[in-house]
């Protein structure tokens, strides 16, 4: 064999090698889209279209505040060298704005609820021009934001797109189902006691949704102090409405809600906490708590408990931690 002919057998069997490699179904389905998002709902919403097509990375985990989150360096890092970031948008992670518009400039980057028609959504109290961030609260609402992940994941990989298609609309079936859910039981709450109080405004569209009342003691943001003013109004109209039962929230303090029900006591009135809500993260990951479908489902079930409705003891689903 002389060497030229060493040469010529190499390439061939190095090329017919790169061939099986190409044609190896395997080798498509190991290579994943990697994609950073921001909140535990994005996170949930991109992995619940994605599927095995995709790798995501959530930056805040439970009892994270986005409003207040700002990226870390290795944050920056994994974002830098994502194939694409998802985040929420809406002014809702305050502190990352300025470098995700940034890297929009040059990396594939899509703020999910800035997909949203305006014309649904309420205005922010605290910022001109802006709006209530909090639309995954409203089952029919955070179902808008699929096709704007769908079409995303599509540019990113078209040969997926019907898997892509077909998990956002396995996705609205359930969040309908949810909805359902909720509408059934929160229906079961008496008229008088329809108010949701809580720590910070995070519920307007899922009381626009379900007919109730919502007071948050903090604005639309948590960035903004909660006045000595505002907690004694909130006390006298505790008092005045003998409701039962206020709300925590799992990312954010539970000082201001406890001043609440100190107040109320020296009235003369006992209200208690009617459990602890996932407003803006979700339960720890890898849980049923730690999806979107189970972070409402918790929301549902617990307020219309604590509020006198009848309740399934584990949810929608039975899948409920017992202490909900
Ligand atoms: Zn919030």
């Amino acid at each position: 064999m002389t060497p030229n002919t060493s040469i010529r057998l190499s390439r061939r069997a190095l090329l017919a090698g790169l061939g099986a490699l190409a044609a190896s179904p395997s080798f498509a389905a190991r290579a994943r889209l990697n994609i950073v998002a921001t909140t535990g709902m994005i996170t949930d919403l991109v992995r619940s279209v994605g599927g095995d097509q995709v790798a995501v990375a959530g930056l805040m985990g439970a009892g994270v505040d986005p409003h207040a989150y700002r990226q870390t360096r290795s944050d920056i890092v994994a974002m830098t060298r994502a194939d694409a970031v998802m985040w929420h948008g809406l002014y809702l992670e305050a502190q990352m704005e300025d470098f995700l518009l940034d890297l929009a400039r040059k990396r594939p980057v899509l703020a999910v609820a800035d997909t949203l028609d305006p014309a649904r959504l309420v205005a922010h109290e605290d910022y001109d021009g802006r709006f209530d961030p909090h639309v995954w609260m409203a089952p029919d609402l955070w179902i808008d934001c699929v096709p704007a992940v769908v079409d995303a994941l599509t540019n990113l990989r078209p040969e997926a797109h019907d898997v892509f298609a077909t998990n956002g609309s396995t996705f609205v079936a359930e969040a309908k189902a949810l909805s359902a859910y909720a509408q059934d039981v929160l229906a079961g709450v008496p008229a008088e006691r329809r108010i949701l109080l809580t720590a910070h405004d995070a519920f307007g569209y899922f009381g626009t949704a379900y007919g109730f009342d919502v007071m948050g003691i903090q604005g639309i943001s948590t960035e903004s102090e909660a006045g000595l003013n505002r907690i004694g109004t909130l006390v006298d109209f505790l008092v005045e409405r003998q409701l039962p039962a206020v709300f925590v929230e799992t990312s954010v303090s539970d000082r201001n809600i406890r001043a609440l029900i100190e107040g109320a006591a020296a009235q003369g009135h006992q209200v208690r906490i009617g459990g602890s809500l996932f407003s803006d993260a979700m339960g720890p990951d890898g849980t049923y708590e730690g999806t979107w479908l189970g972070m409402i489902d918790h929301n549902v079930t617990t307020i219309a408990r604590a509020l006198g409705a009848d309740t399934p003891v584990g949810g929608r689903l039975g899948r409920l931690k017992a202490a909900a």
